[in-house]
């Protein structure tokens, strides 16, 4: 009879729940979910789950010797470069194999007008000193760099209500959580009159709506490339990982998820 393993899915996207969710039901598998808890109601999933961080290196180091993992799935969102560099150095310290599940960014396509660049500090400046009306498409974490340019209208997506007044001086807030869809977008850029996107190149599907609406109204998006993370094995599907973890190693789960295309 084969031991089950004990898997610790770095988690924070619609990837990293699908695969939980896959893995409900694994023989062999014992699967349990962290959350960096950025958002006040994490979305439930059918596997054991846990809320906040380890404690830097030498905290997952002590996680994973203690709960006694064997594998480590790195799903976390690809601007988590912190969360990321943290697995790999604890698990090279504990001989624990780790593969990220990776999402492939997105690439300008015909239409796109995007202004790339490689930093939010960048995006601030990008987004020039001419009032405009932008849609910051960029997470709650991150609004505090747009206080250097109070001058535009400042149109803010976030999962949770705000609990205190946002940095901003001239914004609207709406509250909804992904994923979301290119009519909605779209609809949402028209209502609020936006004339410039700012976004993480976040890549994935659950997020995209706003950059095909922007395409669409032919609206310029400011596009923050993705921060370096250390060198891992990376599979970009959760049926590329799911072999991984069945025991494959990462060049045969490569193939299994390019077959299975999930
Ligand atoms: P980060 O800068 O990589 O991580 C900062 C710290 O948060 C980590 O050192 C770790 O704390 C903790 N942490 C992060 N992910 C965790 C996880 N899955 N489980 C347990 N602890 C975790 O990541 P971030 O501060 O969350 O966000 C960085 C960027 O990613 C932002 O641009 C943000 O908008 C974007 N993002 C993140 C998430 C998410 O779920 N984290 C989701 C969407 C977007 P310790 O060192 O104490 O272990």
């Amino acid at each position: 009879m084969t031991a089950r393993q004990k898997v610790l899915i770095l988690g924070g996207t619609t990837e990293a729940r699908r695969l939980a969710e896959a893995l409900a039901n694994a023989p062999e598998i014992d699967a349990v979910l962290s959350y960096a808890g950025r958002t006040e109601s994490p979305l439930a999933v059918p596997v054991p789950w846990r809320v906040g961080g380890f404690g830097g290196v030498p905290g997952l180091i002590d996680y994973l010797r203690a709960e006694k993992i064997d594998r480590v799935v790195d799903a976390t969102h690809p601007f988590a470069a912190q969360m990321s560099g943290n697995a790999v150095a604890a698990c090279a310290a504990t001989s624990v194999p780790l593969v990220a599940l990776e999402r492939a960014p997105w690439r300008p396509e015909a239409g796109d007008r995007w202004i790339e660049v490689d930093t939010l500090e960048e995006a601030v400046a990008a987004v020039g000193d001419v009032p405009r009306r932008v849609f910051l498409g960029i997470g709650r974490l991150h609004l505090d760099a747009f206080v250097k340019k109070p001058q535009h209208h400042y149109l803010v997506r976030l999962v949770d209500a705000p609990r205190e007044k946002l940095p901003l001086p001239n914004v609207t807030v709406v509250v909804a959580r992904g994923p979301f869809d290119v009519d909605g977008d779209r609809a949402l850029m028209v209502e609020h009159g936006s004339e410039l996107v700012v976004s993480k190149n976040a890549g994935g599907t659950a997020a995209v709506a706003k950059i095909i609406a922007a395409r669409s109204l032919g609206l310029p998006v400011v596009m923050v490339r993705r921060p370096h993370v250390p060198k891992r094995p990376a599979v970009d599907t959760v049926a590329a990982m799911l072999a991984w973890l069945a025991g494959g190693s990462v060049h045969d789960a490569l193939s299994a998820g390019a077959e299975r295309g999930v």
